[in-house]
């Protein structure tokens, strides 16, 4: 069972001087409230939580104590939930959303950011600060994948108003779940229910529902990968992504460098459909690059072995939400 550990950032109403906004409210109030709603829909799917917070918000627990905890205990990611302030006076702009990850590289904290960043965003409503990188107890000294949420800054007058609305904050942990989910290939039951394809039509014979095999994310593509798009995307399943001439193509899914093949590809074809690029059926630059900003990794048009972009395909396409 997948194993998460959380915390709302600081400590309770008075344990701690924490951030507040222009007005007193504390930081982990806020917090709270997206912890809460966090853990909820993760139980609901399934998921172990350790809340390394004082939930009842009468201590402030030290930020050691939280990591060790998480590390004992061996959970598989950390997500503390913050948010921000500048000062201490009403800024009358918008500013926004940032997601931390420790400095350095730390690929599986980047990719955990990269599937829970765009989604909060998008629950709050808030300008998209981007992803970043910081030295942060939280992140250096957790073991697992470890990012660092501020969902807004408190002393916006337009951030507050999305702090202050319950059903944006429950919304952003909801969000911050899904992500966790995402990246933990948790089958997430809450949203984007799966349609029942139509039956082949053979009358008589029983349904018989294949287990979807879980792909490895190694962000290689190989032929699993290939038959996983292919299902998730309705065209025959072969494993293989173009028959003429056959090297060439499975060479340009590795390089830019080398001439695409002529062979035009049915999967190719969905798949240009799919992330809005003209449909030739040639796996090119002009593909991998608007299947990277589909899938929200770096938009160089480039396919390296492993690659990021594969990577994130093959967690949604384990997730049932390519
Ligand atoms: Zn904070």
């Amino acid at each position: 069972m997948a194993k998460v550990a959380m915390c709302a950032g600081h400590g309770g109403s008075g344990s701690t001087p924490g951030k507040r906004s222009p007005a007193g409210e504390y930081e982990w109030n806020f917090n709270d409230a997206v912890v809460r709603a966090a853990i909820a829909k993760l139980k609901a799917n399934g998921v172990e939580v350790l809340r390394t917070d004082d939930a009842s918000g009468k201590t402030d627990i030290g930020l050691t104590a939280r990591t060790n905890k998480a590390n004992a205990w061996g959970a598989d990611v950390y997500v503390s939930c913050h948010h921000n302030a500048l000062g201490t006076s009403w800024l009358n702009y918008e500013i926004g959303i940032e997601t931390f990850t420790q400095n350095g590289s730390h690929p599986q904290a980047e990719i955990l950011a990269r599937c829970i960043h765009p989604k909060y965003v998008k629950a709050m409503g808030l300008k998209d600060r981007g992803m970043k990188k910081s030295n942060l107890a939280i992140t250096r000294q957790t073991k697992m994948p470890a990012v660092l949420t501020e969902g807004g800054f408190m002393d916006s007058r337009i951030d507050i108003k999305s702090m202050r609305d319950n059903a944006k904050l429950k919304a952003q942990g909801e969000a911050i779940a899904d992500g966790i989910m995402e990246f933990l290939n948790v089958k997430n039951t809450n949203s984007a229910p799966k349609v029942s394809k139509p039956s082949s039509g053979k009358t008589g014979s029983k349904q018989i529902t294949k287990p979807k095999s879980i792909l490895s994310v190694d962000g290689k593509w190989g032929n699993s990968t290939t038959q996983a798009l292919q299902e998730a995307l309705n065209t025959p399943v072969d494993g293989v992504i173009s028959k003429q001439p056959k090297n060439a193509v499975t060479q340009a899914l590795y390089s830019t460098t080398v001439q695409f093949g002529n062979g035009s590809s049915n999967v190719i074809v969905a798949l240009q459909k799919k992330v809005g690029v003209k449909a030739d059926g040639k796996l090119g630059p002009a593909t991998i690059k608007a299947l990277q900003k589909y899938l929200g990794t770096p938009q160089d048009g480039v396919l390296s072995r492993p690659s990021m972009v594969v990577e994130e395909m093959q967690r949604r396409l384990n997730a049932g939400t390519f």
